[in-house]
Order: structure tokens, then C-alpha cells, then sequence
């Protein structure tokens, strides 16, 4: 019989059916902050999952800014820094996604990521002259990196928060390719990773989140990529006065993105890359985003409206589902 379940996760719903004859192996753990489900299909399943999940710690351990011996912060607190050759690569790519997105990704956001502390104990909403006050430490041009040396411009501090996850899939995507599993699933958070397809040969079923419900929007049906969303619903906070504020900030204005977008979805063969691009399209808004994508190429996307539209780039079309009972309409994205 066919076995078959859900997880539901932050974002994005991965809805499994069993490995065949064998039961699938599976793991779940509590890092970077959030929930993590990693499913693995075939000889070496179980190995592969502990070393993925040693991995992914290992890695929270270089990228944490709540941790205080971790690379991240040792850089944060003393403005220079002899960096793991990992955490220097995800710096430098983080470089890159900044330089792409015109600065709508920019890891020196986190002096304003502390001040709002959105994802913290006591969230608030700042003074314009707090914000203001901070808004010269944010720029790329503050964060020196030379190999593995690393250094920052008084004041400033990075946070790898936007894309650590997406570089945690790339990682565990290796460890499957290096021990051979051909079919898998995991969701770091949201950030998912299908390897191969199911057994069976047909393709992994990823649904992403009604952002404004307790459902799904659509389902995508994938084999062999990364999927990311980022949303305003995923992490926020409501003020006295009853105004929500999220965790994505638009480091032009200091403040949460005034996004017409609920949520952002980037398709790729990069974790990192649509980690920091579905935070970066979200900043971004839908024509902007829809431009990027024009331009960049090399990466699907879905585009949830907050005018109740969910847009595709033309690839997707034949892969994507509408959930039954959703008000959403489905658009496809003009080349
Ligand atoms: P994500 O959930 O991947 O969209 O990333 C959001 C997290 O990245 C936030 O909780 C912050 O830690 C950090 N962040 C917020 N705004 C930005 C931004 N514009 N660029 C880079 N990182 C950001
Ligand atoms: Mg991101």
C-alpha cells in the first residue's frame, strides 16, 4: 500500500509519498532557528541523513550571530577576522547577490536586523532617527574580504540569515550525490531541496504556502532543484497600534520591504542563490522581480500577489497546481 503524509513547515508544504518498498528514512532537527525534515530513499539513506544533520550544525555553528563564538559574530564584535574557508565563500557569494539585486540583498542589513529585532524576544518598532542613525553603516562597500580574511568598517555587522539556509541545502544536496542517494527531499525551513524523483520515477510534489491561510496556494511538481520562499508572513510582529512589521528589510528605506508581494518563490540549481534572490524578489516587489528575472534568467519563480495572483514564469506552467479550494488566480509571467 501506498503510504502517504504530509509535513507542514514554515512556508512550503512538502508532500511525500513512501520510498517504494522500503520505508523511506527520516530526520528531523531543530537548527538555524528553525524546523528542519530531511527525508532520504535507498542504501546509505540513514548515513546520509546523520551526516547531513552534523553538517547543517556545523555549519549554524560557523553562521550564527546568537552564537558568540561563531565566526560571524567573532567578525561582528572585533571588525576583522581570520574566517573558516566557508563561511569567506558565503561571504564572497553574499558579495555577488548584492552586486545581482542592486542591493536589495545586502548581508550589512544587520545593524537594522538587531535595531527592529523581529526575529528576537522584544521586537519594536524604532525611531525614524534610530533608523537613520544606522542607515550609513549599510552598504557592501563596508565589509572587506581578502581570501579568508575578513574585516568591516566601524559600526557595521553582517547577517547571513537571508541565505545560510540555502547554502545548508547546497551542502546536504553534496552529501546525497556523494553517497549516491537518487531520491530525496528535505526543507530546511522552507528552503527545500528535492533529489531525483520519488521511486517511482514521478516527480516530487512541493506546495507552497497560502500566505494568507493555514493551506496551500499551489503545488509544484519538481525533481532534482532547490526551491525557496520568502514571505512577510513567515516571521513578524504586531505593534501596539495593531500594524505588523516582518523581518525582511528593505536596506534602502531601513525599514520592513513595502512588498505588493505575500510571498516569493525561487526555483534553481543553487540553494544559496535562491535563498538570497527570494529575499532579495521580495524587497523588490512583482514588476521589479519580474524584470530581474527577465534579465538574470537562469532561475523559475512564483510570485504571490497581494492582490490575490499567483504568477509564474512560463517554465512552470505544466508543473504547477492550483490548490482546489483557493481564491487565487493563476497568471504566467510574459518573457
Ligand atoms: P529570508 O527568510 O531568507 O527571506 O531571510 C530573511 C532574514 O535575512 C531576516 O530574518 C534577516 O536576518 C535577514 N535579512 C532581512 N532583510 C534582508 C535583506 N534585505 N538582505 C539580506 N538579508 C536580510
Ligand atoms: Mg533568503
Amino acid at each position: 500500500m501506498r503510504r502517504f503524509w504530509a509535513i507542514a513547515l514554515s512556508c512550503v508544504l512538502l508532500l511525500l509519498s513512501g520510498c517504494g518498498a522500503a520505508a523511506p528514512e527520516e530526520l528531523t532537527l531543530f537548527a538555524m532557528d528553525t524546523y528542519m525534515t530531511l527525508t532520504a530513499c535507498g542504501d546509505g539513506a540513514k548515513d546520509a541523513l546523520e551526516e547531513a544533520a552534523q553538517r547543517i550544525n556545523a555549519l549554524e555553528q560557523l553562521f550564527s550571530r546568537t552564537r558568540e563564538d561563531s565566526d560571524v559574530s567573532r567578525l561582528n564584535r572585533q571588525g576583522s577576522a581570520s574566517l573558516h574557508p566557508e563561511t569567506a565563500e558565503l561571504l564572497a557569494l553574499s558579495l555577488s547577490c548584492a552586486e545581482a539585486t542592486g542591493g536589495a540583498f545586502d548581508v550589512t542589513v544587520a545593524p537594522l536586523v538587531s535595531l527592529w529585532n523581529v526575529t528576537g524576544d522584544t521586537p519594536r518598532v524604532p525611531a525614524r532617527e534610530e533608523i537613520d542613525a544606522l542607515m550609513p553603516l549599510v552598504g557592501v562597500e563596508h565589509l572587506h574580504l581578502d581570501g579568508t580574511s575578513a574585516s568591516l568598517d566601524e559600526g557595521c555587522a553582517v547577517d547571513l540569515g537571508g541565505i545560510a539556509k540555502g547554502y545548508a541545502s547546497d551542502q546536504v544536496a553534496a552529501i546525497f550525490a556523494a553517497r549516491g542517494i537518487r531520491s530525496g527531499a528535505v526543507s530546511l525551513g522552507g528552503n527545500v531541496y528535492v533529489c531525483g524523483t520519488r521511486p517511482d520515477g514521478t516527480p516530487w510534489r512541493v506546495a507552497v504556502q497560502d500566505p494568507q491561510g493555514a493551506g496551500y496556494a499551489c503545488i509544484l511538481s519538481l525533481q532534482d532543484t532547490f526551491a525557496v520562499t520568502s514571505g512577510a508572513y513567515q516571521r513578524n510582529f504586531t505593534a501596539p497600534d495593531g500594524t505588523v512589521y516582518h523581518h525582511i528589510l528593505d536596506p534602502a528605506t531601513g525599514a520592513p520591504a513595502q512588498s505588493d508581494l505575500l510571498s516569493v518563490t525561487v526555483l534553481g540549481a543553487s540553494g544559496s542563490v535562491a535563498d538570497a534572490y527570494s529575499t532579495a524578489l521580495f524587497v523588490m516587489g512583482q514588476r521589479q522581480a519580474e524584470a530581474f528575472w527577465r534579465a538574470q534568467g537562469g532561475f523559475s519563480l512564483v510570485l504571490i500577489t497581494a492582490d490575490g495572483r499567483v504568477r509564474c514564469t512560463p517554465d512552470l506552467s505544466e508543473q504547477l497546481t492550483l490548490s482546489e479550494d483557493t481564491s487565487y488566480v493563476l497568471e504566467v509571467i510574459s518573457p
